[in-house]
């Protein structure tokens, strides 16, 4: 449906997006996620047509839409600063997309008041936006979107300035919302969580250039670097190298034995130096029959799960989360921990 291709541009000779390929297909929803700086909102503003690319293009059903000004494109835009009209009351708000397409009052009566009970907005109509709360707020920014019915809606941090709360609260039923009319989006964020709860599939940017596509699942299972596994907070990377035992290859880690790297294919090096691997920090459970053993420098209390910190001998520190057990492990003392047989996974190099 959407087609971005090659798409380049910079500021003052500085790269703000270098050479963005990706898709969006209809009824999906993309997220766009990366640090601050990272290119997201150009990318967007380039979707949008308020900027143009130095190279590449943008397409959309199969044409280019490069010559299509920004209203003609009927795609939707909110932003994190999504600014209400203020003068305006709840239906004027919304209705304000429908009114600049010059549709009859009945008509646009009848979207306002369907798209308002879509947001959980019943009732709202006449109200002053200024006396609402930031969640209503958000919603009837989100309405006033969705109302012209876009062809690609595009959001752009769009819980950013609430509090976790109520974030948490309105991204689950925003991916509700876009689900249940058949949305195509495009959800740009730099909030990890904010990325894996509403997308179908996940791209993550660094510095202007796209560093992984995928699912969340496959993002989260196989990170394509270094960087993105930190990115995502997966901080037990450690050295290996790889080698050959009984017929699959695998590696030694310290503390902890051999693990098989089930997605290694061979470096052009022959696969023999060391490679960077990750040991997942969730998936695993403490028990005497675990294979890795470490001391315990850390227990944080989360709940459900609890967060170790573990030093097992001549490696670096590594993180677990945990299911919260029956007795917490005391710090100082020795524990084994049994890693799932997925747990641990090779980082391929060259795309830090
Ligand atoms: P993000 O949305 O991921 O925070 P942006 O797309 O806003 O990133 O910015 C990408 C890079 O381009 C940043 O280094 C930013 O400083 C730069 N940039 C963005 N817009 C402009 C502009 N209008 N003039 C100069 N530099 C800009």
């Amino acid at each position: 449906m959407l087609e971005i291709q090659c798409v380049s541009k910079s500021f003052d000779k500085t790269a703000a997006l270098s050479e963005v390929s990706f898709s969006v297909a209809k009824e999906e929803i993309v997220a766009i996620l990366g640090p601050s700086g990272c290119g997201k909102s150009t990318l967007l503003n380039i979707i949008a047509g308020l900027m143009t690319a130095e190279d590449g293009t943008v397409c959309f059903d199969g044409k280019p839409i490069t010559d299509i000004p920004p209203h003609q494109r009927n795609f939707g835009l909110m932003f994190q600063d999504y600014a209400l009209f203020p003068h305006r009351d709840v239906f004027g708000n919304v209705a304000f997309g429908l009114q600049q397409q010059s549709l009859p009052l009945t008509t646009i009566q009848q979207k306002v008041t369907t798209i308002l009970k879509k947001v959980g907005l019943t009732n709202y109509s006449h109200r002053d936006v200024n006396t609402l709360s930031g969640g209503e707020q958000q919603r009837v920014a989100l309405a006033r979107a969705l109302a012209p019915q876009p062809r690609l809606l595009m959001l752009d941090e769009p819980l950013g300035s609430l509090d976790r709360p109520l974030r948490e609260h309105l991204l689950s039923e925003l991916s509700q919302i876009l689900r249940a009319l058949h949305q195509t989006a495009i959800y740009v964020t730099h909030d990890q969580e904010e990325a894996f709860t509403i997308a179908d599939r996940i791209i993550i940017m660094r510095s202007g250039k796209i560093k992984q596509v995928g699912t969340p699942n496959e993002i989260y299972t196989h990170p394509a670097s270094e960087y993105v596994a930190r990115f995502l907070g997966m901080t037990n990377i450690i050295s290996a190298t790889p080698e050959r035992q009984n017929g699959e290859i695998g590696v030694q880690l310290p503390a902890a034995g051999w693990h098989p790297l089930t997605n290694f294919h061979k470096q052009p090096s022959g696969g023999h130096a060391p490679v960077s691997v990750l040991l997942r920090p969730t998936g695993a459970i403490i028990s005497p029959q675990g294979n890795l053993l470490g001391k315990v420098t850390g227990v944080s209390f989360r709940g459900s799960s609890i967060r170790l910190q573990l030093q097992p001998k001549q490696s670096p520190p590594l993180i677990f989360e945990l299911p919260t057990p029956d007795e917490l492990p005391q710090v100082g003392t020795q524990i084994r921990l049994k890693l799932p047989p997925d747990a641990v996974t090779w980082l391929p190099k060259g795309n830090a």
